[in-house]
């Protein structure tokens, strides 16, 4: 049986999967070293899954059959709520979002910047 780890994108630091997950809106990879606006103080990332409100909003967007939870349990494969993720509170910028914004902001394409670089590197060594 293997133990699975995941490195947290916003420290970097590898943490065994069960304290690990996704950020149920940005996606990224998320460990509960992280996680900001933390009022539940557990170490097991399921604890900061969404948790059913019963709203018709989280029942269209998660797929939920009501008979099968209760209020206030947690949304399976819901990930992480957003409200406990660093980066979708802004508390932590990721470079690669912001690198994604820069390249939109400015109508760029990932393939020329990236042969645009590649072409000055070798200017450079020439
Ligand atoms: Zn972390
Ligand atoms: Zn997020």
């Amino acid at each position: 049986m293997g133990v699975e780890f995941y490195a947290c994108d916003c420290c970097g630091d590898s943490r065994y999967e069960e304290y690990v997950d996704h950020c149920g809106s940005c996606g990224h990879t998320l460990g509960t070293c992280c996680v900001v606006n933390d009022y539940i103080g557990s170490s097991y990332a399921f604890d900061y899954g969404v948790r059913y409100d019963g709203s018709k909003e989280q029942i269209e967007e998660y797929g939920i059959d009501p008979e099968d939870y209760e209020i206030d349990d947690i949304v399976e494969d819901s990930g992480i709520d957003p409200k406990f993720c660093p980066f979708c509170s802004g508390e932590v910028v990721a470079k690669e979002d912001l690198f994604d914004y820069l390249l939109k902001k400015h109508g760029l394409v990932f393939e020329e910047v990236k042969a645009e670089y590649l072409a000055q590197k070798g200017a450079e060594r020439a």
